[in-house]
């Protein structure tokens, strides 16, 4: 198997609203057939302006009550508010289920690299935005590509925040290695392997978390696999989701 090789993609300008981000990384990446392309959420939600001024926000009494338990800007837990489905957790910080399925602190809503005063929400649809973006890479180079929307994501248990997937395209989310033999010939039961969240926590690493610049990073001969896009629990069979509700009743 060749080496696989990661570029971050530098020179991007600070994106705005209406910016077209997959022309601007085209310009300045060689896209060949099969490689990967990660990009960070927050590119894409600015540049299709999921974005919203803080001053713009009327804060509801829960939002007010929040902000007081968290220490937090009841505007800026409004914003968390919106853009979540579900709360799983109130304090000591906000644990929300989004509408696409994905379950965040303080629903993926950043303040940071964007102007003061400013929210970034998580992109709406973001399964929808990596197949958006495939097709236009398609489209402009002709070459077929798989795409990965990240977000920096703390987990339970550990500290520290590492890349997550939050949408892709092109490839399954799991790899299965369900009724593959291992060295010694013993079927593997339960091995599904989250290889989306591993191609984003390195593209994560090599975009860093602050004034680095490096919004998108380009994988080039990852090797291909198969498996299903069933990522989240169902709610069901989420352990940690049914533990949380019972200590935390609304
Ligand atoms: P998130 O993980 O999607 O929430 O995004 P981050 O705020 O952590 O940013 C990831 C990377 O993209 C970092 O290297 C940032 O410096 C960079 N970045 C964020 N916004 C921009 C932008 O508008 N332009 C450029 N060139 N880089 C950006
Ligand atoms: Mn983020
Ligand atoms: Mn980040």
């Amino acid at each position: 198997m060749e080496n696989i090789v990661v570029t971050g993609i530098k020179g991007l300008p600070l994106i705005k609203a209406g910016d077209n981000i997959t022309a601007m990384i085209c310009e300045r990446a060689t896209i060949e057939h099969g490689d990967i392309l990660c990009i960070a959420s927050t590119i894409y939600s600015k540049s299709k302006g999921h974005t919203k001024a803080l001053a713009e926000i009327t804060p509801s009494d829960r939002a007010v009550r929040l902000g007081r338990l968290n220490k937090e800007d009841p505007r800026f837990v409004q914003a968390v508010l919106d853009a979540s489905k579900d709360i799983l957790m109130e304090y000591p910080f906000i644990l929300s289920e989004l509408p696409f399925g994905h379950i965040g602190v303080r629903a993926g809503v950043d303040q940071s690299n964007i102007d003061d005063g400013m929210v970034i929400f998580l992109p709406p649809d973001p399964m929808h935005a990596a197949a958006q973006i495939r097709e236009e890479i398609r489209q402009r180079t002709g070459k077929k590509t798989g795409v990965i929307i990240t977000d920096t994501c703390g987990r339970s248990f550990r500290r520290g925040q590492t890349g997550h997937a939050i949408g892709w395209s092109g490839f399954t989310a799991i790899r299965d290695f369900r009724g593959d033999v291992d060295l010694f010939g013993h079927e593997l039961k339960i091995t599904e392997e989250a290889v989306v969240d591993e191609i984003a926590g390195f593209a994560n690493f090599v975009m860093g978390e602050s004034n680095n610049g490096v919004p998108a990073v380009l994988f080039h001969n990852c090797p291909a696999w198969k498996g299903h896009d069933e990522i989240y629990f169902s709610k069901e069979e989420d352990i940690t989701r049914k533990l949380l509700i019972e200590h935390n009743p609304k």
